[in-house]
């Protein structure tokens, strides 16, 4: 983070907290004179997060929230001065801001879900349980890679892997194809990589079970053991 360079006279600064492409997440974070804003939409809820260094911070519903449809935003009141009237109102945060969130009718099947799914994070324990459980279902899947001889290999620095999105290569593609499709046979669904760079990828939202990680570390094992 000391490396980063940052135009004081910048409008903001954007980041998106985890990468579900490639498998990888932020641990710290800028702290700045410029407003830092996060696309939090594939880790809030997740893990703790250092929520007041950010002035903005949003999350689409459906991967930790919800079903899809709706989208998380607090910012700081202090940004809906930067809100210009050019901006039709439909589109301007002042909208909702002003009107409770009710100048149309939102999507109300969504959120009704989504206050289901924050009473469940609750009943866990919140957050910090939430993440306990999910740095253990990450670390299952990730020990089977480290422990593997080469056989798995992940592609992201130790220190930056992210807890959500599981991702490694495997020695050719071929051997991934082999690997998805005995998957898909098992009971395994969307384990190949994002389209763009290919490989394997397991993601453990909150919703994803510490069984299914269990049960896809095991599967791992075995499938290595047949064909490593
Ligand atoms: C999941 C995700 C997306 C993709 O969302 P779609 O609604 O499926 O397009 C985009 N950005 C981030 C940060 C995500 O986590």
């Amino acid at each position: 983070m000391s490396d980063l360079i940052i135009d004081p006279e910048a409008a903001y600064i954007h980041i998106t907290t985890n990468n579900t492409i490639e498998g990888s997440q932020f641990r710290d974070f800028p702290l700045t004179t410029v407003p830092l804003i996060g696309d939090m939409t594939s880790d809030l809820l997740s893990r703790k997060l250092e929520f007041n260094k950010f002035t903005m911070f949003y999350a689409s519903a459906q991967k930790n929230l919800g079903p899809a449809g709706a989208t998380v935003v607090v910012m700081h009141e202090d940004m809906l001065k930067d809100c210009v009237n050019t901006i039709p109102a439909i589109l301007n945060y002042k909208t909702y801001a002003q009107n409770n969130s009710l100048y149309n009718t939102p999507p109300v099947h969504s959120i009704y879900m989504m206050k289901l799914v924050l009473e469940w994070v609750n009943q866990q324990g919140g957050i910090a349980e939430i993440e306990k459980m999910n740095i253990q279902k990450a670390n299952l899947l990730y020990d089977v890679i480290d422990s593997s001889g080469g056989f798995y290999k992940g592609i992201i620095e130790k220190p930056f892997r992210s807890m959500m999105n599981i991702t490694w290569r495997m020695i050719d593609e071929k051997l991934e194809k082999l690997f998805v499709q005995e998957s898909e046979f098992h009971g395994f669904d969307g384990l190949a990589g994002h389209r763009s760079v290919r490989g394997l990828r397991a993601s453990a939202y909150n919703a994803v079970p510490y069984q299914a990680c269990k049960d896809l570390a095991e599967f791992m094992i075995d499938f290595q053991k047949r064909k490593g």
